[in-house]
């Protein structure tokens, strides 16, 4: 262990090194990456200097002087682009395809942010366009104006985006004036790390303004208090006993959740095998499975056929799979890597091992038989896994139970409002996909689906490939779901700043109140 790196943290203005040693590791060749010395670290002074120093710095700034702080942090982490993209490599198996949604997403996100929020220009509040008289002579009325709250925000993580996850709430929270405290998960930390640590050694960070706490921070909700936010991605259990501690229950820390959920694919009853779109829809179902070895929030996890066509697509979804080339992202020629620890594969075989207790395997369903890459150990490796479920009606676990995996079950429907009801049974989830060349069978789907997800992809012969897919989360629209989803909204243009604003009803003498809001940024109504 002489060369292994140790992680430390950085508040209050320094990096600062725990105790303890948790140990990150390469899930191809098993070797030990770097440890996180994160034990004993003092959280109170990391939210005390968010609190003060961190407040006034953003405080002091217009939504376009925050906007080109997320700028120049853009720029300054395109510039090291490729050494992150190692770094995930490395520490999470990722391949050049998975290392898009991740590294580039997250800077993707962050130039997002910047270039709206310079449109914001000088002012630093919000104000609704809309004008309410309170009175009949026009003396007294109202404006709904929006400020950013009063506290700071802490950002908890999953393991599987290391950096998409942290700039997508780090900017929407900085351009609101929030100051964010960023806890990665302990064991894919490598990139967070490495990103935060450019950021400082180009001077990018005004005191308490973005911090990041290596380490499990079991202790950090404690710190909090009302004005302060927490926003939370990972699985719902966590989620469920976040959202119980006291900080949220009794102090009122506003809470937000972005957790798992068994998203879904529907093939159209009007299409038939030889059709573009289910060609489309095959192709989307492969990548969704494969990309980042199905560790998206967003893969699709359901895939719902008329029944029809079920033996079909099982047919031809399993040669498509079986011919992913899995094995060391290193190597030439693969398209898919490994689980990101051998925790995580573990819990896919626990979850694979429910599942198969109510569906047949078309494909997959343990460590590939050959992997590519001399240097690949098989510990964490997962084959692409196509289960089937004949009756899914009578089965609870293919609808309850995420294997966070290359992992998807198919099941037949026999008509559109058989599987509304059996997308239902997700309890509400991300994403959707709906192929059908049909507006009356989409425009059933949506009315059908639509309040159980947080986003529907329609696809159809005339839109082709040209969308970014099912499980790309797009800056301009909302990312999150209902119910067992988490209930949270992130992104979606000005919409992913709410979390980190107070909406307040200004009321006052009608002229004065339009001249001390004429220099706020309009809110467009969202
Ligand atoms: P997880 O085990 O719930 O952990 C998520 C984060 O919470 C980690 O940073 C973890 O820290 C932290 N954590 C756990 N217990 C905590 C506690 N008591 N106090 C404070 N922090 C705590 O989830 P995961 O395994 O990392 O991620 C996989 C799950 O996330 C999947 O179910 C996936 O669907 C979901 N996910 C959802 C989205 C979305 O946008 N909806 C996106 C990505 C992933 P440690 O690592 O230190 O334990």
């Amino acid at each position: 262990m002489a060369d292994t790196i140790a992680l430390g943290s950085y508040f209050d203005n320094r990096w600062q090194m725990g105790t303890g040693s948790v140990s990150l590791i390469n899930p191809v060749t098993l070797a030990t990456l770097a440890e996180v010395r994160g034990e004993g670290l003092d959280l109170g002074t990391a939210v005390q200097c968010a609190r003060s120093e961190g407040r006034n710095s953003l405080a002091s700034m217009t939504f376009a002087e925050r906007a080109a702080l997320l700028r120049d942090m853009a720029d300054a982490l395109q510039n090291d682009r490729d050494h992150y993209a190692e770094l995930a490599r490395q520490n999470s198996g990722n391949t050049p395809g998975d290392v898009m949604f991740d590294i580039d997403g997250g800077i993707a996100a962050l130039k997002f942010y910047a270039g709206m929020g310079k449109k914001l220009g000088n002012a630093k509040r919000f104000v609704e366009s809309e004008h309410q008289p309170l009175d009949r002579e026009g003396h007294w009325a109202a404006r709904h104006i929006m400020t950013s709250v009063p506290g700071i925000a802490v950002h908890i993580n999953a393991f599987n985006f290391p950096s998409w996850g942290m700039w997508e709430k780090v900017a929407p929270s900085l351009l609101a004036g929030v100051p964010a405290i960023v806890k990665p998960a302990t064991s894919a930390a490598l990139v967070s790390h490495a990103m935060i640590r450019t950021l400082t050694d180009a001077g990018l960070i005004p005191s308490g303004v973005l911090s990041l706490i290596c380490g499990s921070a079991r202790t950090l909700l404690d710190e909090l208090d009302a004005g302060d936010v927490v926003a939370f991605t990972g699985s719902a259990d966590t989620a469920a006993k976040l959202r119980a501690h006291p900080a949220v229950q009794i102090r009122g820390v506003r809470f937000q959740a972005e957790a798992d959920s068994l998203n879904s694919a529907i093939l159209g009853s009007d299409l038939d095998q030889g059709s573009e779109t289910y060609g489309l829809f095959l192709r989307e179902i492969q990548k969704e499975m494969t990309v980042k070895s199905g560790q998206k929030c967003t893969a699709i996890r359901r895939i719902l056929v008329p029944e029809t066509l079920l033996d079909d697509v099982a047919s031809d979804l399993s040669v498509q799979l079986t011919k992913t080339t899995v094995g060391d992202p290193a190597a030439e020629g693969v398209r898919m890597g490994p689980l990101q620890s051998p925790e995580q594969r573990e819990a896919a075989r626990t979850g694979l091992e429910q599942l198969t207790a109510v569906c047949e395997t078309v494909c997959g369903g343990d460590t590939p038989a050959s992997l590519t890459g001399e240097n690949a150990k098989p510990d964490c490796f997962l084959a692409p896994t196509l289960l089937l479920c004949r009756d899914p009606d009578n089965s609870n676990a293919v609808h309850d139970t995420e294997v966070f995996g290359p992992v998807a079950t198919l099941m037949p429907y026999r008509d559109l409002s058989h599987a509304a009801a059996l997308v239902a049974r997700g309890k509400g989830s991300l994403v959707s996909s709906l192929f059908t060349d049909d507006d009356s069978v989409a425009s059933t789907l949506i009315d059908q689906t639509a309040g159980w997800h947080g986003r529907l992809l329609w696809v159809d012969a005339t839109l082709g490939k040209h969308h970014l897919g099912h499980g790309t989360v797009m800056p301009q629209c909302i990312h999150g779901g209902p119910g067992r989803a988490g209930g949270g909204q992130e992104l979606g243009g000005l919409r992913g700043l709410t979390l980190y604003l107070q909406r307040t009803a200004l009321q006052g003498q009608t002229d004065r109140l339009a001249a001390i809001t004429a220099g706020d940024a309009v809110w467009p109504g969202v």
